[in-house]
């Protein structure tokens, strides 16, 4: 075992605040790693207020993780003392049943473990997140970082944003000569522009903040559309290949189901803590558009997105905030005031 400090949402309505706990020890598979940054994701809040009614408390959020190993058990050989190492949403899954077969552990049908909050629906044992100073980790959940050493903190968001939208991107097989559409210009949204463009699509991105317009062309979308004004969206009717919607709030998913060509794909992966309104039927069926969902990354899939990104000289876009400013970042995050990511500094938790 060994002693821990991390930050804690205690109930629904109470700020974050310093809470220790322990890890357990280093076992033959596991490996010990010192967290020195931890992005700051919408999931965190959704799951500190318990806005998906499944919270385990007290909850230490966390789940775009990148430090330093100090440790490894006695069975490890693809990492040493010294390595940069990643951790994402996942610690462990039942390795048995079909789906972790096809590395697809978060589709677990025995309930993967998430890296907090513990089996994500239903019961079992809490487990603590990223705002912490260590986590232990079974191996085949730990990632290798190939980016360089000199912008570690912009890599954590990678872990999550990074993986929840190039996997969907991959899934429906975006690449050059197609139009795609990102919808919410935050975490994952910033993420899911680099990536498709990375990948040779023609980006478009929605946002309801005319001030992201210019940052949306700088990450790299080819063009941006104010998703209020009613004519911008009516230019774009029935011509988009695939539309990925990150945006973390109920809305009308019509406006943007209209602007599928047939037979296109709208994925969302933002998950509102409350249902958006019935897409219309009509909608869909007359060009047999589909409406799909997406729920993060396997392990060897986000591998392979660490590895596209190095190579591409993919990073998240960061605010790095001090633990002490959590709960700021969290109001700020509900306004869509952040650009693109906060990243906590975990060397702030020294003086927590
Ligand atoms: P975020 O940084 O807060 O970004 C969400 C963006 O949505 C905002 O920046 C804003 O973009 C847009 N938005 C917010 N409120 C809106 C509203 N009322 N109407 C329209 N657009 C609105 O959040 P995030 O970390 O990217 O996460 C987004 C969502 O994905 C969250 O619900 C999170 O829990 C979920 N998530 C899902 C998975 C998965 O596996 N499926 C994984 C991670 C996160 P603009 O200012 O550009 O409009
Ligand atoms: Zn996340």
């Amino acid at each position: 075992m060994s002693s821990t400090i991390g930050y804690a949402a205690f109930d629904p309505s109470t700020p974050l605040a310093p809470y220790s706990f322990s890890r357990r020890a280093v076992g033959p598979n596991d490996v010990q790693i010192e967290i020195l940054y931890c992005g700051v994701c919408h999931s965190d809040l959704h799951t500190a207020r318990n806005e998906w009614n499944n919270t385990l408390y007290p909850s230490v959020p966390g789940h775009e993780i990148v430090g330093r190993v100090t440790a490894v058990g006695e069975s490890i050989s693809g990492f040493k003392v010294g390595d940069i190492a990643g951790v994402g949403c996942l610690v462990d899954s039942c390795q048995s049943c079909a789906s972790c077969g096809e590395g697809l552990e978060q589709y677990c049908e025995n309930g993967f473990v998430g890296t907090y909050n513990g089996p994500a629906f239903g019961g079992g044992e809490n487990t603590f997140g990223g705002y912490s100073d260590n986590i232990v980790v079974d191996q085949k959940f730990v990632l290798r970082i190939s980016h360089t050493e000199d912008n570690l903190a912009a890599v954590a968001p990678l872990l999550c944003a990074g993986i929840t939208t190039y996997s969907p991107l991959r899934q429906w097989k975006v690449g050059p000569g197609q139009k795609v559409g990102v919808v919410g210009l935050g975490g994952l949204g910033h993420m899911a522009v680099k990536i498709a463009n990375a990948m040779g699509a023609h980006v478009v991105l929605f946002t309801t903040s005319p001030d992201k317009k210019e940052d949306a062309l700088r990450l790299g979308a080819s063009e941006v559309v104010v998703s209020k004004n009613k004519d911008e969206m009516a230019a774009h009717l029935n011509s988009f290949d695939f539309i990925l919607n990150t945006v973390a709030a109920p809305h009308n998913l019509d406006a943007f189901l209209s602007l599928l060509k047939r037979d296109a794909t709208m994925t969302l992966v933002g998950a509102p803590a409350s249902p958006h309104p019935s897409p219309s039927v009509f909608g869909l069926i007359f060009k047999r558009r589909r409406l799909a969902g997406s729920l993060i990354g396997g392990i060897a899939e986000t591998q392979e997105m660490l590895d596209f990104c190095a190579e591409h000289s993919i990073v998240s876009d960061i605010e790095m905030i001090d633990i002490q400013n959590i709960n700021e970042a969290y109001e700020r995050m509900l306004k869509s005031d952040v650009k693109y990511r906060f990243v906590i500094d975990m060397a702030s938790l020294k003086s927590a």
